[in-house]
């Protein structure tokens, strides 16, 4: 493939395919990577250890024992609809894991975001002796004038604000969110009704994490969720593959070397679809084949891809202006961490014009009955372009695409008020 092009393409707001020309056999990829297996179960226990301390501050979680997990479900209509309407092609089954609807935050940040939290929770309380890890954590929700001493910050575009908000500001811990322009009021209204501090940038994303960060510094007592660079957050988005494998059993779905799984994934600064995708590789290994989606004017983590330089370089640096209605995803530098991580073990990238979100949003609304943020119908721009790519063909996977299970990761909407889901349905209505 020509690159060149290829980034020409992009700057002029195209939509693309890029396809990783570094990716490598799981096996020969694994032992290069810095988190392993042990990281992913290592947190996995650590959320079962809350559970009961989650059932007790969020009582909706009551019928999952404090486990916040999403469904993963069929979604034929969908299906037939993205394959008469844009001519997709797509055998196999389609799937949607709804992290849309996960409890607490209504989007895939109740996985990175609580769990980074919660692991700062658990830490402070067994250095100070209010736990042991043996002890039933529930007992936590008695001790929030401890954690009222303590501050949590970090810098947003609106939904791990939302996540990181809600869980902090439950245990006791003073929150300041730096909201970032692309955040949409009705996620600050939303935070500021649950006691946390919401500070507002004219700037981008990338400006909001740095005075988030240098703010924090200053306070020996402030914690700073590090979008850009957290282990934790990342291990916590991994913890869902491990939990796909039951799901897809239940679901009757095979993956193996001739049922391959592919997955489409929403990615902003690239933590939540590198957790995921990072959790699913050791899980499936050659057999799961994981994209990336990303905002024609907010490609980051492509562009830091395929050039190499990951966080060194910006979508502006392209020509592009980082802005775009998928506020999710509307992030102009990626996360180098995330980049190093992805390097091997990344399929590749599709981009998406914001028209398109709409267009997605209402065909899932309007076939399967479910709503989801913009930003989280870019997932579709996967099964919907993969077919036009020449992926299969160079996997030599042509014969087995009849047996493929699809996964649209869903990763976000179920907080949006009813009068701005209304005006999402109106918008680019052509
Ligand atoms: C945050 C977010 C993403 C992407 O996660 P990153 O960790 O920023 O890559 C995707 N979709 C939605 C709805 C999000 O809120």
């Amino acid at each position: 493939m020509n690159y060149e092009q290829l980034l020409k393409d992009m700057s002029s707001e195209k939509e693309v395919i890029w396809l990783n020309p570094d990716k490598l056999p799981f096996e020969e990829a694994k032992p290069n990577l810095e988190l392993t297996m042990a990281d992913i179960e290592d947190a996995e226990k650590r959320l079962a250890r809350f559970a009961p301390f989650i059932m007790r501050c969020f009582p909706e979680t009551k019928k999952d024992q404090g486990i916040i997990e999403s469904d993963l479900v069929d979604i034929p209509k969908m299906k037939e609809k993205i394959n008469e309407k844009y001519d997709s092609k797509l055998s196999g089954r389609l799937l949607l894991k709804k992290d849309s609807h996960l409890a607490i935050a209504g989007s895939v940040k109740a996985r990175g975001g609580i769990y980074e939290v919660l692991k700062h929770t658990e830490d402070l309380a067994i250095e100070n002796g209010l736990i042991k890890e043996t002890d039933n954590y529930e007992k936590l929700a008695d001790h929030r004038e401890f954690f009222e001493q303590y501050t949590v910050q970090v810098g947003s575009t609106g939904n791990l604000g939302m996540s990181i908000g809600i869980m902090s500001a439950a245990i006791g811990y003073k929150v300041i969110v730096h909201m970032s322009a692309d955040a949409k009021q009705w996620k600050k209204d939303l935070l500021r009704s649950r006691g946390v501090t919401v500070m507002e940038y004219e700037s981008d994303y990338s400006k909001a994490v740095e005075e988030g960060r240098r703010l924090s510094d200053e306070n020996p007592k402030s914690y700073f969720v590090d979008d850009e660079n957290s282990r934790n957050l990342f291990l916590g988005y991994a913890v869902a593959a491990k939990r796909l494998i039951g799901q897809l059993e239940k679901l009757q779905v095979a993956v193996d070397a001739n049922h391959p799984l592919f997955v489409y994934i929403p990615c902003g600064v690239g933590g939540a679809p590198g957790g995921v995708s990072f959790g699913l590789k050791q899980v499936f290994g050659d057999n799961v084949h994981c994209f990336f989606v990303e905002p024609t004017q907010a490609p980051c983590m492509a562009v830091g891809m395929i050039t190499g330089k990951h966080n060194a370089i910006s979508v502006q640096d392209i020509g592009l202006t980082g802005l775009t209605d998928a506020d999710g995803l509307a992030v102009g530098r990626p996360s180098g961490f995330v980049g190093g991580v992805m390097k091997t073990l990344l399929s590749g990238e599709f981009t998406i014009r914001d028209a398109n979100l709409y267009h997605y949003m209402r065909d899932l609304l309007e076939t399967e009955e479910i709503f989801l943020e913009p930003s989280a119908c870019a997932s579709f721009q996967g099964p919907i372009r993969l077919m036009q790519s020449s992926y299969a063909k160079d996997e030599g996977l042509e014969e087995k695409m009849a047996d493929a299970t699809h996964i649209a990761w869903a990763t976000g909407g179920s907080l949006v008020p009813e009068e701005i889901r209304e005006e999402y349905k109106k918008t680019y209505l052509d």
